[in-house]
């Protein structure tokens, strides 16, 4: 344990964001620096817990007792090493995860949590400074081939326990980047995208190969990977979104988020998105329809492209200030959640009902008439309290519905399950060498359970191939 008396002594304290009205005016992260002296204050509070309920909150089951205690005792390489043996990428959970650890926290039952997150970023970023985070090739080659289908942090985390336990890796992205929605989805102010790219250098120089462009089930025909590898890991993600089957639906400027934002990263990336394409909130009025994290993605992009006004609608009821009773400690609670994006301007409003889209003459969408409505699940419509709303520009995040179905899953002939997700026992599928992981297998969720999953998605697929004895190709197993 750090400072045994830390958690009486110190207040919990987290980085500042830089000042909104600056910090809309360009697309880097919104995080000021946090000195190397406040980290170290923050780790002391840690109690270190005979049960650190923070390592079950956790999705990776991070070791956080130990690395806040090398923290403390300024043993950095330590910390890294710690953090690393559960984690792949802490730079990424480090900026974007909501910390589920810290609504576990024993700390927190009594006191604000420790300061688990920024934690973590600190000790991975400090490693990367140091040129602690080097690639880590295997000391044996297995010879036995796996393909894995998508390059978000699922992916990549299969790709990198898998290479790193000998086998020959190959990951097929049908995206013209790697990264799946670290790259194209999480704006560039949450995470810059060279954090992925550094990463992915790791990764290529322990001999994991990356096709781009390569669409399993569309320009890669599925049989492909199934003669030339040994194993399959699919960790597509669930890209199928959430639809809003209204009238008025079709008019122009009505458009899903993940239309919208993907051009954004695109733009930040130095591309040029053609101007018949170009979906943009300039000088718009815009309404983003869903309230949670991609919603308010669409938020803080719309503010920074220079919208007019932003309104942002959620169906069910405002959550409570703090904690409710429904999700006691440590589960992670159901409150109202205040997004950077939400301190950077924008209307947000709840129990509201979209009933229907009207256009001008030309086609374009100008006014959403909706009301309001009762609890969930009945949603009843409340009386007289029908309302206009002037648009230009309408932005559905209302969530997703699994993965996109047609193309590789139906031509592996995969099985789904109740919700449309691949159907798995153990990450294996119902086809022999094939395997799942991440929202393509658990529905839309988190970038730190895509991490958890790709990991253990990995675990059994290495113990898949050392129970086959020789290299075998998996079509004859299929077939056989
Ligand atoms: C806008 C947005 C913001 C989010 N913000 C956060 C956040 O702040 N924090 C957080 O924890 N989570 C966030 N999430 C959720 C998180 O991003 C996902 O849970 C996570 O990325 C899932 O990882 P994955 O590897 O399973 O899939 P994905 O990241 O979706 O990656 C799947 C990849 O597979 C590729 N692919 C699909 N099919 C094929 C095919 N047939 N052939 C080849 N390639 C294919 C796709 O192009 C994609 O690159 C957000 C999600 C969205 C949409
Ligand atoms: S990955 Fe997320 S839940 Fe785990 S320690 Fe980091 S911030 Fe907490």
């Amino acid at each position: 344990m750090g400072k045994v008396t830390g958690f009486l002594e110190i207040e919990r304290e987290q980085p500042t964001r830089r000042v909104p009205q600056e910090r809309i005016k360009d697309w880097f992260e919104i995080y000021n620096p946090f000195p190397e002296e406040k980290q170290r204050d923050q780790a002391a509070r840690c109690m270190d817990c005979g049960v650190p309920f923070c390592h079950t909150g956790c999705p990776v089951n991070n070791i956080i007792p130990d690395w806040n205690d090398l923290v403390y005792s300024n043993r950095w390489e330590a910390a890294i090493r710690r953090l690393h043996a559960t984690n792949n990428f802490p730079e990424f959970t480090g900026r974007i995860c909501p910390a589920p650890c810290e609504a576990a926290c024993v700390l927190g039952i009594t006191e604000p949590p420790v300061s688990i997150k920024v934690i973590e970023r600190s000790i991975v970023e400090r490693a990367w400074d140091e040129g602690w985070i080097r690639p880590e090739p295997p000391e044996h080659n297995t010879g036995k081939r796996v393909a894995v289908v998508g390059s978000g942090p699922s992916g990549l985390a299969a790709a990198q326990q898998l290479r790193r336990s000998g086998h020959s890796v190959t990951v097929y992205e049908k995206n013209d980047r790697i990264g799946g929605l670290l790259r194209y989805g999480i704006p560039n102010f949450k995470l810059e995208k060279h954090v992925i790219d550094r990463r992915i250098a790791q990764m290529k120089a322990e001999g994991v190969t990356f096709l781009i462009n390569a669409h399993v089930g569309v320009n890669i025909p599925v049989d492909t990977l199934t003669e030339h590898y040994d194993a399959i890991v699919l960790c597509g993600g669930a890209e199928q979104p959430r639809d809003l089957k209204v009238p008025g639906r079709a008019l122009k400027g009505i458009h899903f988020a993940m239309e919208f934002l993907p051009q954004q990263n695109r733009r930040c990336e130095g591309d040029t998105v053609s101007e018949e394409l170009a979906i943009l909130a300039k000088d718009k009025s815009v309404l983003i329809i869903g309230g949670g994290d991609t919603g308010a993605d669409c938020l803080g992009t719309s503010l920074r492209q220079g919208a007019r006004r932003v309104h942002q609608f959620e169906i069910m009821p405002k959550p409570p200030e703090s904690r409710a009773s429904s999700t006691p400690w440590p589960q992670w609670p159901l409150q109202l959640r205040t997004e950077s994006s939400h301190e950077e301007g924008g209307i947000r409003d709840w129990s509201i009902n979209s009933v229907q889209f009207t256009g001008d003459e030309n086609g374009n969408v100008k006014q959403l008439h909706g009301l309001r409505v009762g609890a969930p699940p009945k949603f009843e419509a409340l009386e007289g309290s029908e309302f206009t709303l002037d648009v230009d520009l309408v932005l559905l995040a209302m969530g997703f519905l699994g993965p996109v179905r047609n193309g590789m899953i139906e031509q592996l002939g995969l099985a789904l399950d109740a919700r449309g997700n691949i159907a798995t026992t153990g990450y294996k599928s119902s086809v022999d060498g094939i395997f799942a992981a991440g929202d393509m297998r658990r529905g839309q969720s988190l970038v730190v359970w895509a991490i958890s999953e790709g990991r253990q998605a990995a675990e059994a697929v290495d113990k898949y191939l050392a129970e086959t004895a020789e290299p075998t190709l998996l079509r004859h197993r299929v077939t056989a």
